[in-house]
């Protein structure tokens, strides 16, 4: 029985063999990342009707809502059986936030996902970004928490180093609502 998410642990979205942390054990040594097409920590694990997998915070996210619509659409609201069983410490990505930044830069700012379309995410930014090779303010751009980690772990899982393309100002350590009430209120992904 897992009572809690392993150190190191990585998301397993999208690859059914790397489900179990069994599976794993003698393909890849344990400095490895396990063969998934994400590379983000995990903070959630699930057991129910899609099986066992640990997930990252946006992953989870998208399993729970993705199976959410397809399953009322189908006329079922059985989706939570998805999740009978779960581990959620999402509460800890507040851990991996910068300390002492205060700029100010991100106050009263909106996450800007969706910008100019009905689907903007609306949430509060504390995240700004501007590409190096930048000197206008009018190219910097904000990003709510759950933006910013589901875009950082996305270009990460291809390689890609956002530190090394943006300046990044953190400021999350404003954040007053916890992790799963900023993703439960997006207003668009
Ligand atoms: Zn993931
Ligand atoms: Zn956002």
């Amino acid at each position: 029985m897992i009572t809690k998410i392993p150190e190191g642990q990585s998301c397993q979205a999208f690859d059914p063999m790397m489900f179990l942390p069994e599976k794993t054990f003698n393909i890849i040594s344990s400095d490895q990342f396990p063969n998934t097409s994400c590379v983000a920590p995990a903070y959630v694990y699930i057991e129910g009707a899609h099986g066992k997998k640990f997930l990252c915070d946006f992953h989870y996210y998208y399993e729970l809502n993705m199976t959410r619509d397809s399953w009322v659409k189908n006329g079922t609201d059985a989706w939570e059986k998805i999740q009978e069983y779960i581990i959620d410490e999402r509460e800890k990505i507040k851990e991996t936030f910068a300390k002492n930044v205060t700029t100010g830069f991100t106050i009263g700012k909106e996450c800007e996902i969706g910008s100019g379309t009905r689907y903007k995410c609306n949430s509060e930014a504390f995240v700004r970004m501007k590409k190096k090779s930048s000197n206008s303010e009018t190219d910097a751009f904000f990003y709510c928490n759950f933006h910013f980690r589901k875009n950082y772990y996305r270009y990460y899982s291809n390689g890609v180093v956002y530190e090394d393309i943006y300046d990044i100002i953190d400021e999350r350590y404003r954040m007053t609502t916890t992790i799963a009430e900023e993703s439960s209120s997006l207003g668009c992904v």
